[in-house]
């Protein structure tokens, strides 16, 4: 039990070993903390990606289509999912090899508005099936911003899919733009909101706003805090408002890297 820590008798060196080793185990309680939480992350960034393949793979084999051009849309969703389900298992391997479970980015420059296009494409059946709009504004040209292109798909998709569970009405309104030295994305909703006081901890792992209207929603509390991680981890930054009945508005910045470009 890492719990149970050895007493320190006294300052000479048998205390100093007492104090190693009660060190020690708080860093492998740490280590095994950190191995949990990787391993929830994965299973809930599995689940998404899940749900796609089998609603898809069911509304195809049930024929429950119109024409064919339907049937090619869907053929591609179950594609691109399996695409992106191998990379993550590729990734599982890969971090499970490795002591530190360090996350792997795969950098280079991207145009943010074709990642958005693509999950908005992905997720646009399932606003639709509510009767939510999904509405776009953006530049007929975006400075490239150095990224992960899939990574900050899986960022949108967190996002856009909160959006459409918690919103029941309305639409929903997406945003990509330049500043001076970022490119933003501004994801909104007209939905149920969030209480002035969770606010702050909304990126924390596990962390979701009223237990029962999350599991009514099917959430587990860990998207948000994937999507901080991995905008922290490719240099930008993520911020919430929210006024509760009202809608919630999330906003990303990633640097355009200057002069590099
Ligand atoms: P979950 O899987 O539960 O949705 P997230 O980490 O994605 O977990 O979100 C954490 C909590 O923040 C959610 O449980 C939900 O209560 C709240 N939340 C996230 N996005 C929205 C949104 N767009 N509108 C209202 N509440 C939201």
């Amino acid at each position: 039990d890492l719990n149970t820590r050895v007493q320190i008798p006294s300052n000479d060196e048998i205390g100093s070993l007492a104090k190693a080793i009660n060190d020690l185990a708080v860093d492998l309680q740490r280590y095994r903390d950190t191995r949990r939480e990787f391993f929830a992350n994965i299973s809930h960034e599995l689940r998404t990606p899940m749900t796609y393949l089998e609603g898809y793979a069911k509304v195809l084999r049930d024929g429950l289509y119109e024409t064919e051009e339907e049937k090619q849309k869907y053929l591609d969703i179950i594609h691109q999912e399996s695409i992106r389900l191998t990379h993550m298992i590729h990734d599982l391997f890969e971090l499970s090899k490795m002591e530190e479970g360090k996350i792997i980015l795969h950098m280079e420059w991207i145009d943010l508005t074709e990642v958005m296009d693509h999950v908005i494409q992905k997720v646009k059946p399932k606003a639709k099936s509510k009767g939510l709009d999904i509405r776009v504004e953006q530049p007929d040209r975006l400075p490239l911003v150095y990224a992960d292109g899939l990574r900050m798909g899986q960022v949108f998709m967190n996002l856009l899919d909160n959006a459409i569970r918690y919103t029941e009405t309305g639409t929903i309104q997406v945003q990509l733009r330049q500043e001076p030295s970022h490119v933003v994305t501004i994801v909104e909703d007209s939905g149920i909101g969030i209480p002035p006081e969770e606010l702050p901890s909304i990126f924390e792992r596990f962390y979701r706003v009223e237990k029962s209207r999350s599991r009514e929603h099917g959430g587990t509390g860990l998207g948000l805090a994937i999507v901080k991680q991995l905008v922290d981890m490719q240099g930008g930054t993520i911020q919430v408002s929210s006024v509760l009945g009202k809608g919630t508005r999330f906003e990303i910045t990633l640097p355009i890297g200057g002069d590099s470009q």
